[in-house]
């Protein structure tokens, strides 16, 4: 069986009260914030938000718990025709499932971050998530989030954003995301397995971490987040 699905709540996305249903896509590192902002901005619009990343998470939490290297490409590949993948949306929310089990909260520890890193350099996993986070992301009224949203998933996004942050500063958000969350582990831990991250999704050869040509750089270092908001809000409530 080889399937993902995802299914959501209609009366989330405020369809009358739109002008325009848009395409907005955010990418960035990891640490620089874009979930909060997705999420908020999503909420704000009235719109979807899609956190791609998630979908990343849930093959790597696959993988982990499958008792496979996450390296092993063929194995990878080969447990992915294996895999159901369901995604619901229902009042702003993801809920992410894998073979029936309910993931969301399994999907944030630095193991399945680590993994996703690793995986998400496979084309068989970036080919096998394409079409779902297009279907997603066909009606427009969405903002996406993720590595390449701007350049692969949504060329044609209405709007494209690409945030940066200084790497200290992504290392001790997340870090503190991390610490709220109950995990241990030092600051240094975080700041190497970010640098790990980064590295990986920057250099790899397919959907590398990229801005498109026509996103509008936002840095978040000294922005607070109803700052970064404000200026995106600004830059879509321009094409609405
Ligand atoms: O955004 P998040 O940190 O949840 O993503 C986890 C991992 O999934 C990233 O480090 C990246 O390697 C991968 N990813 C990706 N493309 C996306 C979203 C996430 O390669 N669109």
């Amino acid at each position: 069986m080889t399937a993902i699905t995802w299914s959501h709540d209609v009366g989330q996305v405020a369809e009358e009260k739109q002008a325009r249903r848009l395409t907005v896509a955010i990418d960035g590192p990891a640490g620089v914030g874009k979930s909060t902002v997705a999420k908020l901005l999503a909420s704000r619009l009235g719109y979807l938000y899609l956190d791609t990343g998630a979908l990343y998470r849930a093959t790597a939490w696959a993988v982990i718990e499958s008792g496979l290297d996450p390296a092993d490409a063929k194995a990878v590949a080969d447990l992915l025709s294996t895999l159901a993948l369901q995604m619901q949306f229902h009042h702003g929310a993801a809920t992410v499932f894998v073979n029936g089990k309910d993931v969301s909260g399994e999907l944030r520890t630095p193991l399945v971050s680590s993994a996703a890193s690793v995986i998400s350099a496979m084309p068989a996993v970036r080919a096998w998530l394409l079409p779902i986070q297009r279907e997603i992301g066909q009606g427009g009224a969405v903002v996406a989030e993720g590595r390449d949203m701007g350049t692969k998933v949504f060329p044609s996004a209405d709007v494209k954003f690409f945030l940066e942050a200084d790497p200290t500063v992504r290392a001790q958000r997340r870090h503190r995301e991390l610490v709220a969350a109950g995990h241990s582990g030092a600051l240094e831990e975080t700041t190497t397995d970010l640098a790990g991250r980064d590295t990986r999704d920057r250099s790899r050869s397919i959907a590398p971490l990229v801005p498109a040509e026509d996103a509008q750089f936002i840095d978040t270092s000294t922005l607070s987040i109803a700052e970064v908001v404000d200026l995106m809000m600004a830059a879509v409530a321009a094409k609405l």
